[in-house]
Parts: C-alpha cells; structure tokens; sequence
C-alpha cells in the first residue's frame, strides 16, 4: 500500500504575503496535487508580539484568490501551547535541554572576549556559557527570579541520537544529518514558551507530513529537524527546498515590500495567470 502524499504550507502571520509566499504556496500546493495527496495549511503564530489576526485573514484571502484550498480544521499554533510544553518537558526529562540566561548583549561580549565563535547557519554559534553551571548555580538563578530559555544540549541530543541521522532533499538527494551548524539552540524562548524548531518538528509529525515543501533558507534548519525527530521518536518526511524569489536588485523579498503584496497586486488587477508567470510557475 503506498503512502499518502500530505504537504503543507506554514506561514507565520506577521505580515501580507507577497510573490515569494505565493511561489512557495503553490510549490506544496503543486507536489500535493501532483500525487494526488492532501495539502494542510497551518498558521505559525506562536510569537505574540509579532502576529496579527489581520494577516490571518488576508492570508487565507490571498490563497483563495491563487486556487489553493486546504483542508479545515486549520492548526493554528497559538491553540496548541499545553502541547509544545509537553514536548519541550520531555526533552528536559531526557537531560537534553539547559536554561540559558544570557542576553543577546551577553553572549555577543563572550564571543568577543573569545575572540570570536565558531560560525554556525545563522551567525556565531551560542558558547556554551550557561552549559557549563552548575545544576545548583542554575536552580539558585531560577529561585531569584532570573529569566531563562531552554536550549538543546547539543552535543548530548547527538550521543542519544546515535550516528549516521540521514534525511532526503528530493531535489539535492540524501543528506546526512549535521546539526551542529545549529548548535545549541533554543528550543523554549523565554518571551513565549516555544519555538519554531520545536512546533515545527512536533506538529509536522503530528499532522503526517510526509513531504516538507519549504524555502532553502530553512535548508540548515531540516539537520537539526532531522535530530529533534530522532530524539522525540518521530517520523521523518522528505523535504523539498526551493530557490528564493529576488528583487530585480538580487534582494530577497520581504513582507516590508507593500507594493509587492499579493494583496497590493490583486487591486492593481494582476492576475493569477501573471502571478504564475512571474514566480516561474507558468510560461
Ligand atoms: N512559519 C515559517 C515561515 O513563515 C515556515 C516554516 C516552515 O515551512 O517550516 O517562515
């Protein structure tokens, strides 16, 4: 019996979408299709500050517009708290997790003062400050108040996960699994609970994901999804990163671009044929 294909597409709220939503929208929708498979829309907004219930909506407007329909009931993140804290708790059970206090200000003075980190996906690797307290010296902190998040013991998650993780890019072909380029990263932020690698990781699995059509700048991100499903005994889905749409002057685009909304475009009359055209999806 063959699988289901099951794709999704994530967008976070935090902003109109724009060509490169639509491009990467049609990308999940169009692998979906192709295989006859389901295709799940689920809004990433876990980070309060930053998303809004207006985009919510204008979203969902905009796939519409673009022939994309999903199925209902939609995952909204912001609804799913309990569960991510159940996830994160039983990495925190496993040893695999450790509160972190420093600030941004902090961990950048350390690099200094080292004379630099090792560079990681997205910038200096964390150093390891408060890896090295001790159980008491991190329990006296949290008593006094002292804020935390919870990053990944790194190098312990890759001791419990054993060697040789491998994972599929259906356009680059097997990869092997190297999570370092992460290094330990935070996993509970300490402004709202979570993160995205966490619920990401969690709710793909708990959806059926079978295929991740996502943008190649979550590329380094899938080795430590790939790490995070083995420590938490999950199913791996193949993944799928595409190319990243560019301004004429070579630019990513940017939800700041407004004129370049799907919305913006929709009232100047563009069509869906031209916003095909224009992500390469029609010639
Ligand atoms: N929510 C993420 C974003 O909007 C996408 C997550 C994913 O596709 O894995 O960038």
């Amino acid at each position: 019996m063959t699988q289901d294909v099951v794709t999704r597409f994530a967008p976070s709220p935090t902003g109109l979408l724009h060509l490169g939503h639509a491009y990467s929208a049609l990308m999940a929708w169009n692998l979906a299709q192709n295989c006859g498979g389901r295709f799940l829309l689920r809004i990433e907004d876990i980070d309060g500050t930053r998303c809004r219930p207006e985009y919510d909506a204008a979203l969902k407007e905009d796939l519409k517009w673009l022939g994309i329909n999903w199925e209902e009931p939609v995952r909204r993140q912001s609804e799913h708290r309990p569960e991510y804290s159940s996830v994160a708790q039983q990495l925190w059970q496993c040893g695999l997790l450790y509160p972190c206090f420093c600030s941004r200000a902090e961990i950048l003075r350390e690099i200094e003062g080292a004379g630099g980190a090792p560079h990681g996906a997205d910038g200096p690797l964390y150093p390891g400050i408060c890896r090295r307290l001790s159980v008491d010296e991190a329990g006296a902190r949290i008593r006094r108040g002292d804020q935390y998040a919870l990053r990944l013991n790194l190098q312990r998650a890759i001791e419990v996960a054993g060697s040789g993780l491998v994972w599929t890019d259906l356009q680059r072909g097997i990869q092997e699994a190297r999570p370092e380029l992460l290094g330990d990263v935070v996993m509970v932020r300490r402004d709202i609970g979570c993160s995205y690698h966490l619920c990401v990781v969690w709710d793909d699995a708990l959806q059926g994901v079978t295929h991740v059509s996502r943008g190649e700048d979550l590329f380094e991100a899938t080795h430590l999804h790939r790490l995070l499903q083995a420590v938490l005994n999950l199913p791996t889905p193949v993944y799928a990163h595409h190319g990243l749409l560019r301004d004429a002057s070579g630019r990513r685009l940017a939800k700041r671009d407004r004129d370049e909304t799907l919305t913006a475009l929709r009232e100047q009359g563009v069509s869906r044929e031209e916003i095909l055209r224009r992500v390469g999806l029609l010639s």
